[in-house]
């Protein structure tokens, strides 16, 4: 006999079943013994009563032991019936019963949401905070959206393709988490801030369509709700427009949301895009927040910011930076699409350029970003040049890419929705980290694994690195 999920008894009266879970709790009465046993389908009423010849090991049974049992599905008399539990109409009658493994006293309560309990103790011991109902929610919802979007990528003639962890530099604005090489002493390999001139050179190989749920990697300082590592549902096309990639989003977004999540109300259908400028000036910000209700929790008002400017002056190291990032087109004001002007403005007036690039946004936050690209070298360079890189060194870092497009490239552009951000909204929790399963702390510490930790004197040995001891 199978295992039966813990929720199908409801529909099981007289039947003979095998459970399998976990005690969620215990209530001894002398002659006869309760438990409620919980599986990820839910909770069932176990009884057992003298009748039951494991009537004695089953005195011995706990919280959060893990159990098998072999019973009888009954209907539980009238008043009995417990309207809080989805099984509430019945209830399971101990046959026999094995322990299948003990557990100590738990750290903290597995059987509330967790919002009451301290963080860092969560962390610690994250392996139980997820056997809480919340948590095991959010992240069998998370598995059903990215196989949303897997199944209907797939269906539009998207190719899922995997990208190099160990990689080299590629300027998303963050700081790179660099790996030692041990056959090349000296050199580095830089884990990926997101897989964006690979999705490229996918298109110079000529995949056309391109997707990865890809998790990228940015050594940032700790900045409210961010993590060292993150989760995009990163996209490339071929022979695309900005407003092919926005319709696209739009209408994708718009499916899941009615599919998983038809309580929810989506504010504006089509998407408003909003061009930077004017978000600014009406809103004061690039990622407005377009509730008609913001206290209604199921309010979804998606737009795109659209026309934002190439670049911003880096006070800090006095020059010019990419808003989004260098490979995405910059443009005239007027749109207007001429090659020596724009070089031109590259060189002289780089603050009156705008760009191919849109940012999605949800409910007041960023949850994603794109833009069409350049693929004309010359402008590339120029764009670097803007930037404050020597030739040399752009040909050095970026010279792969450069002679990638000179052997022809089809137009394209992409983007990337953050999936972390995505489920926070839609699961209405406040931070990433409850969409997580093993989410590290605003400083990037892990505290169940107690990483970042130190190595063995003979792995830095190999790697030919010496650590300078930190000064008192
Ligand atoms: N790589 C970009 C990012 O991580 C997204 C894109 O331009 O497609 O923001």
């Amino acid at each position: 006999m199978k295992k039966i999920e813990n929720l199908e008894c409801k529909n099981l009266i007289g039947e003979e079943v095998i459970l399998f879970g976990f005690v969620d709790s215990v209530r001894d009465h002398g002659k006869i013994i309760f438990f409620d046993l919980r599986d990820r389908s839910g909770i069932v009423q176990i009884v057992v009563d003298q009748t039951s010849k494991d009537f004695e090991l089953a005195k011995k049974i706990k919280s959060e032991f893990v159990l098998k049992i072999k019973g009888k599905v009954r209907e539980r008399p009238p008043h009995l019936i417990n309207p809080d539990l989805e099984t509430g109409k019945v209830e399971v009658v101990a046959d026999s019963i094995e322990i299948l493994s003990q557990a100590e006293v738990l750290p903290f309560d597995v059987s509330t949401t967790g919002y009451e309990i301290d963080e860092a103790l969560r962390l610690k011991y994250r392996y139980l905070d997820l056997r809480r109902r919340r948590l095991q929610k959010n992240l069998i919802k998370r598995h059903k959206v990215l196989l949303f979007f897997r199944n209907y990528l797939s269906s539009r003639g998207f190719i899922e393709i995997e990208t190099p962890i160990l990689t080299k530099s590629t300027p998303e604005g963050a700081r790179d988490f660099l790996v030692p090489s041990r056959l090349f002493p000296g050199k580095f390999y830089a884990l990926p801030q997101s897989p964006q001139q690979y999705k490229q050179l996918l298109m110079v190989a000529g995949f056309e369509r391109y997707f990865q749920i890809a998790r990228c990697l940015r050594d940032e300082d700790p900045r409210g709700d961010r993590q060292p590592e993150f989760t995009q549902l990163d996209m490339e096309m071929s022979y695309v427009t900005r407003d092919d990639v926005l319709d696209f989003i739009e209408e994708m977004f718009i499916e899941m949301v009615e599919t998983l999540y038809p309580e929810k109300k989506i504010t504006y259908k089509p998407f408003p895009r909003i061009s930077y400028e004017e978000a600014i000036r009406i809103y004061g910000s690039d990622k407005p927040d377009l509730r008609k209700d913001p206290n209604n929790p199921n309010e979804l008002a998606f737009a795109f910011i659209i026309d934002f400017p190439m670049f911003e002056w880096k006070e800090t190291e006095n020059r010019w930076d990419a808003v989004h990032h260098p490979f995405t087109q910059p443009k005239l004001p007027d749109g207007r699409k001429d090659k020596e002007e724009l070089l031109r403005a590259l060189e002289t007036s780089p603050e009156i350029l705008l760009s191919e690039q849109y940012d999605f946004v949800c409910n007041g936050y960023e949850i994603g970003g794109g833009s069409i690209r350049t693929t004309d070298p010359e402008i590339l360079i120029k764009v670097f040049e803007t930037m404050g890189n020597k030739r040399e060194d752009i040909i050095k870092k970026f010279g792969h890419l450069l002679q990638a497009f000179s052997f022809g490239v089809p137009p394209h552009g992409g983007i990337a929705p953050g999936i972390d951000r995505i489920m926070m909204i839609l699961e209405n929790e406040p931070n990433i980290r409850e969409v997580i399963a093993f989410p590290k702390t605003g400083e990037g510490r892990d505290l169940m694994m107690e990483i970042p930790s130190e190595v063995e004197e003979e792995q830095l040995k190999e790697l030919k690195i010496k650590v300078e001891k930190e000064e008192n």
